[in-house]
């Protein structure tokens, strides 16, 4: 894969801000599910699958891209989908029109129904590939660790160092994966995930448990103390939880998108780019360089924009 764009976006309290442009890359309107399912597909292309299985709701960027990824491939895709969560959105009818066979049902019961779907499928002699919700788990971690070697690249290449990264941080595998990369090369910053939905305990906890995977099935030997240190999880922005977005939020999003052509969704980014700037002033930081990670979203964007104009 190409390395997504690093570009200068502003100066405030003579902070310079650069954003990095996940959701440039060049498939499904990008974002940081479609560099995780870019290496999923790898094992799926490598092995003997002939169908895919995942789960997200109805506004899941990830699905939206395991069904592009899988209709691209002439494969078949199921999706398990909690009906909590499962209002029409541009992510939906995509999952739709790339033909994935999408079951609803209650919250409680999608463990279950994976589990049966997943044995439905083998007695009729199909080989499913099970991706974890958001692209959880070792692989998507990876793909941020591989994902940090391109800033630590950006950096060399521009004689630049960021004193801070922010990221929305959702099911923690984005923030899990940039960690161990700052682990694995000992770089001095700040790494900042934004929770968009968890509360600290449980949210940082899935983080860290993701960072000592990784770091275990590697066999790269890091401290417990400088995974803690290293692991910030900010969950002072989640208001009423997943996809909440009062109208600080949203006057955030407009600004970003009159000032700088930014957009921002108002589940992910927008609320990341929000918190940046509040923790930014709360800590009154001053001339720092900072790298804000557009991990993409962009179909959110629009759905946010519809709800605009209700
Ligand atoms: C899923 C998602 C996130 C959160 O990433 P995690 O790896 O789940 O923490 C952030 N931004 C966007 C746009 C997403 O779709």
């Amino acid at each position: 894969m190409k390395e997504t764009i690093i570009h200068k976006l502003c100066d405030i309290n003579e902070c310079s801000f650069f954003i990095k442009r996940e959701d440039y890359i060049p498939f499904s309107f990008g974002g940081n599910k479609a560099r995780k399912a870019q290496l999923f597909f790898e094992k799926i292309d490598n092995g003997s699958y002939d169908c895919v299985v995942t789960y997200g709701s109805s506004s899941s960027n990830h699905c939206r891209v395991v069904a592009n990824m899988a209709s691209s491939r002439g494969m078949k895709c199921f999706i398990i989908s909690p009906e909590e969560a499962s209002e029409k959105t541009y992510n939906s009818k995509m999952m739709e029109a790339f033909g994935a066979e999408i079951t609803v049902c209650p919250v409680d019961n999608v463990h279950d129904t994976i589990e049966n779907t997943l044995k439905t499928l083998r007695a009729k002699g199909k080989n499913p590939y099970f991706i974890a919700g958001g692209g959880h788990g070792n692989i998507g971690t990876q793909a941020y660790v591989n994902c940090y070697e391109e800033i630590r690249n950006y950096e060399r290449a521009n004689n630049i160092h960021f004193d801070y990264i922010f990221h929305a941080s959702g099911t923690g595998t984005t923030q899990a994966g940039l960690v161990c990369g700052q682990l694995i090369n000992r770089d001095e910053r700040t790494i900042v995930g934004i929770s968009i939905a968890r509360k600290s305990h449980r949210g940082r906890n899935v983080v860290l448990n993701s960072i000592k995977e990784y770091l275990l099935e590697n066999k790269i030997n890091v401290s417990d103390e400088e995974i803690e240190n290293a692991t910030v999880f900010d969950d002072s922005y989640i208001f009423d939880g997943y996809g909440a977005h009062p109208k600080e939020v949203d006057d955030c999003i407009l600004d970003a998108l009159k000032k700088y052509g930014l957009p921002l969704d108002s589940t992910y980014t927008g609320k990341a780019f929000y918190g940046m700037l509040n923790y930014l002033n709360k800590k009154e930081l001053q001339g720092k360089k900072i790298l804000f990670i557009h991990t993409g979203g962009t179909p959110l964007f629009f759905d946010y924009l519809n709800e605009l104009g209700e």
